[in-house]
């Protein structure tokens, strides 16, 4: 399995299937948070993001943010208003973040699932660090400017893949 291959790719967070989530055996759900669960020109979470996370919930799964954002404020409010736990500066697509939040929760890699925007950070980390992982396209069209050259490749390494619910 190549580093940049997501074992699924879904449109949006909220259409990621739960219970094929509960069903392969997954404990612990690590979220990304800029464009995967707040897109990166609004100030919070949208409303069917807020409700998948409470069905997850629901359903028994731990949730955790892994974010690279640097603003601090920022993840750790996010995470309060989604009522999730978080560990910031992440620097994915570095697995050790990763491994940190397995150990927060006493959840191995193999329950374990990476669920974020970016084929380089997210998909790449979670492969690192031997979790499954889940592609979701990008919440909005605002990127920092680094994410943008980055896009480019991504569409080249996405070429010929279909999206869940598009
Ligand atoms: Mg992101």
């Amino acid at each position: 399995m190549g580093i940049f291959r997501a074992t699924r790719y879904v449109a949006s967070l909220p259409q990621v299937d739960i219970g094929w989530l509960v069903g392969s055996g997954v404990e612990l759900v690590l979220l990304d948070r800029d464009n995967t669960c707040v897109p990166r020109d609004a100030g919070g979470a949208p409303e069917a993001v807020s409700a998948w996370l409470d069905e997850a919930r629901a359903a028994g799964l731990r949730l955790c943010l892994v974010s690279n954002n640097f603003h601090t404020s920022q993840v750790s409010r996010s995470a309060r208003e989604l009522g999730v736990e978080f560990v910031d500066h992440a620097m994915k697509p570095a697995p050790f973040a990763l491994r940190r939040a397995m150990r927060l929760f006493g959840v191995g890699a193999e329950k374990t699932v990476m669920i974020g925007d970016q084929v380089f950070t997210d998909v790449a980390a979670g492969n690192l660090a031997g979790v499954r992982t889940v592609l979701v396209r990008p919440q909005s069209r605002s990127d920092l400017w680094y994410t943008h050259v980055f896009r480019v490749f991504e569409r080249l390494a996405l070429r010929g893949v279909t999206f869940d619910g598009e």
